[in-house]
């Protein structure tokens, strides 16, 4: 559901299985321990190298300045993404984070200052969501989709995406100017390159029912506050609520954090 302009793609499930699954991919993974001393943010989604400040410079002249049709990735890594299109089924954590009564703060304020309240949400929420070790996924109007593979961030990634919860309750709380609420779910998620215009760009997206239900947990959940599904490990079951959530059959079962 998160980009229905994009045509999803299969093929090198090992390959994209061991990459985002647990113990990661030995080269990839090698590259992240180095890269996350140099400085600076933002960086390669996949390989995670500096795009700012001298760490940037010194890996630009190593071919690995941002690529110009795909600015979140490095050039080398985009021309992997062409090369070995496809992904894998992969437990993991996702996060959805949206800001609440946006349509009627649109309605009601000028163009300009929506644009400024979505930005300084942007810019929070994706400072909160790396600092948290998150691989952001998408921005699409007022929302924030990330996830946590365990091939990039370790076992503990519920733990983690738990934690950036916790802060985005605290940056975008009921009182704040930019209430947002956020949801979480860990389960299988279909991790993989998607392409659009006959394949003339590339992007990663997650796909599957443990997605689409953090996406309804985060409208559910109260501004400044988290609904965290029981799915995810370390939740304590015995403070959940059980939700009926639009489009999906059964209730869920949730902590409200
Ligand atoms: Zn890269």
């Amino acid at each position: 559901m998160i980009t229905q302009e994009f045509e999803r793609q299969d093929g090198n499930s090992e390959l994209w299985g061991q990459i985002f699954g647990p113990g990661g991919h030995p080269a990839l993974t090698k590259m992240h321990r180095t890269y996350r001393w140099i400085p600076s943010p933002p960086r390669c989604r996949l390989c995670r190298v500096p795009f700012k400040s001298v760490g940037g410079w010194i890996m630009g002249k190593r071919g690995k300045s941002p690529c110009r049709r795909n600015p979140y990735y490095c050039s080398a890594c985009d021309v992997f993404l062409e090369n070995f299109p496809g992904g894998a089924e992969v437990e993991m954590s996702i996060l959805y984070v949206d800001i609440r009564n946006s349509v009627k703060a649109a309605y009601e304020s000028p163009t300009s200052a929506v644009a400024k309240r979505v930005n300084a949400f942007l810019q929070i929420a994706t400072d909160i969501i790396t600092r948290n070790d998150g691989f952001i996924m998408a921005f699409y109007g007022d929302c924030v989709v990330a996830c946590w593979p365990p091939g990039f961030v370790g076992p503990d990634h519920a733990a983690k995406a738990v934690a950036a919860a916790r802060s985005l309750s605290v940056a975008f709380d009921a009182e704040s100017h930019i209430p947002a609420g956020t949801g979480v779910t860990s389960g299988p998620t279909y991790i993989c390159t998607v392409a659009a215009g006959a394949g003339t760009f590339r992007d990663v997206s997650i796909f599957g029912h443990t997605v689409n239900l953090a996406a309804r947990l985060a409208s559910a959940a109260p501004g400044g506050r988290a609904l965290v599904s029981t799915d995810v490990e370390g939740t304590d079951a015995g403070a959940a609520n059980s939700y009926k959530l639009k489009g999906i059959d059964s209730p869920v079962t949730a902590v409200e954090i």
